[in-house]
């Protein structure tokens, strides 16, 4: 457990169980049932989280639907509604160091890394208000003198968000926002194994004053909650983050009810430097990529191509860097990195280091000290001499792990990059301008950065390509998801129309 010393400057000394969040109430599940939450850190149990199954769900989404059907929400002035939004952002930031703290002590991330992540969630509120403001318009379009037809926005019904435990608060609120912003009504599924925030960020709804039955969260499994949120008939939309098989699963099992699906899914991301790099940025940017959120961060550059020319020194560089980043206490200010989520994905990742090395190549480690033995720790680690065709530079091992590679020339390298089955990101380093931006160009990736490390601008739309995603979020982009866009046609003249049967 967390010493008490460190606790003393928080709200929240010990956790209580978690309840559901329906209809503007917090509940226990209808079975009776919870989940134990535990804490990666110490693999001690934290608190008590009421298990969600179908019979909660039909519950809150009769509540969803009912607030959208009937409530003021979706009809409420823009003003009025955006008050609202502005508010849960202004709250959110009154909870910061709670949040960020609720969230390190659930998945292990660093504090100095969750309390941007928090930070980020209140804009997430602010920047889809004025997106909303600003940007949710229609479309003119005159025919001749005798027509005028023109869109309007109109909000779909009930938005089934599911999440995943990554980056829980930021990634809940990334769906949230523009969910409630455009008239929706919502029934979030958080991670299992990620909780806390997720309940806080109920609370903070709930402060908020929302109409009842507008936010409803229901905790549970994803193949019982989950699963029943997807399929059932009264929810027109499912926003899910998480794996790539398992959003095969969900657009699969939504089938039946024909619902709208945006997929934002896994990735192994390559960082291509080349030899006229500035070569300290570069560096830098590729180990906070890998490294940054215990590696558990779906952009992560997970693969590195290096060019032969600077790939010893880059490497030597490397390893340097990757033996003395700070492992330890996801609540101490100066971790780096912290322990996995918990013990099923630590021995995950693990496993992959032993495929690594039956694959014949070098793996680079260090020692986790003893007292850190009780936490799902997984050292920095760098697997140097990978090929491109190995398990460990095809698949998503979503931990500390970089899978290192190098390349000749920019047509190999293109090669290189585009041969997995992902597409989510890519990151290119060169002075070379030209060569920066044709390379951008050809990697197969939903999200490109040139020169720079995975600095987001809330205004492009993101998402990935191949098994990546499908669709695409944030910006306007969120629009086509989160609003049915409808056409009025309007005659203006006295247009011919046919006359059947006029005698
Ligand atoms: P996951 O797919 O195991 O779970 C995600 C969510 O789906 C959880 O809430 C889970 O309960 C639910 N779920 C599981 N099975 C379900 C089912 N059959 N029906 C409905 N819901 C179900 O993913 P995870 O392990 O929580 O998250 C890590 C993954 O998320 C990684 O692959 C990562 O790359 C990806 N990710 C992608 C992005 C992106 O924007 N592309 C962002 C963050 C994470």
């Amino acid at each position: 457990m967390v010493s008490t010393n460190k606790l003393a400057s928080y709200k929240h000394e010990t956790q209580q169980n978690i309840s559901l969040y329906i209809n503007g109430e917090f509940t226990p599940a209808i079975g009776g049932t919870t989940i134990k939450n535990m804490n990666p850190f110490t693999n001690e149990q934290i608190n008590e989280v009421a298990e969600g199954q179908s019979a909660d769900i039909n519950k809150a989404v009769a509540a969803a639907r009912e607030a959208f059907d009937h409530g003021p929400w979706k009809t409420m002035k823009l003003k009025k509604r955006m008050a609202y939004i502005y508010r849960i952002a202004d709250l959110i930031d009154e909870e910061i160091e709670e949040i960020a703290y609720l969230e390190s002590l659930d998945t292990g991330l660093p504090i100095s890394q969750t309390r941007n992540m928090v930070s980020r969630a209140s804009e997430n509120f602010r920047f889809y208000a004025r997106m909303v403001e600003s940007r949710l318009v229609g479309d003119a379009y005159q025919v001749d003198d005798e027509f005028i037809n023109y869109t309007i926005h109109a909000p779909v019904g009930v938005a089934g968000l599911i999440t995943p435990w990554n980056a829980p608060f930021m990634l809940e609120t990334w769906k949230v926002a523009p969910a409630l912003a455009t008239g929706n009504t919502v029934v979030l599924k958080p991670a299992e194994l990620s909780p806390l925030s997720a309940n806080l960020l109920a609370e903070v709804i709930h402060k908020a004053d929302l109409p009842k039955g507008v936010f409803n969260v229901v905790h549970g499994y994803g193949e019982t909650a989950g699963d029943a949120l997807v399929k059932h008939p009264d929810v027109q939309l499912i926003s899910f983050t998480g794996e790539t098989t398992t959003g095969s699963t969900i657009i699969k099992n939504s089938a039946d009810t024909l619902k709208s699906c945006s997929m934002e899914l896994g990735g192994k991301s390559p960082i291509i430097v080349f030899e006229d790099a500035d070569f300290e940025r570069a560096l830098d940017a590729c180990v906070w990529g890998i490294y940054s959120f215990n590696g558990e961060r779906c952009t992560a550059n997970s693969r590195l191509f290096v060019q032969e020319g600077i790939k010893d020194k880059f490497i030597d560089a490397l390893k340097i860097r990757v033996a003395n980043i700070k492992v330890g206490d996801p609540l101490e200010s100066d971790t780096e990195v912290g322990p996995l989520i918990d013990k099923g994905h630590y021995s995950k990742v693990k496993n992959y280091l032993e495929i690594a090395i039956e694959e014949g190549t070098e793996v680079v480690t260090g020692d986790i000290p003893i007292a850190l033995a009780k936490g799902n720790f997984v050292a920095p680690t760098l697997i140097l001499n990978a090929e491109n065709n190995m398990r460990v530079a095809q698949e998503e091992i979503f931990g500390p792990v970089l899978t290192v590679m190098t390349f000749e020339d920019e047509d190999e390298v293109i090669k290189l990059a585009n041969g997995v089955d992902y597409g989510l990101a890519g990151y290119v380093w060169t002075n070379d301008i030209k060569r920066g931006h044709r390379v951008a160009h050809k990697v197969e990736a939903g999200m490109l950065w040139v020169n720079a490390q995975n600095v987001r601008d809330l205004r492009t739309p993101f998402g990935g390509s191949k098994s990546s995603g499908i669709g695409r979020e944030g910006g306007h982009y969120g629009f086509d998801f989160y609003t049915e866009q409808k056409v009025i046609h309007v005659s203006i003249a006295d247009h011919h129309i046919q006359q059947f049967g006029k005698i």
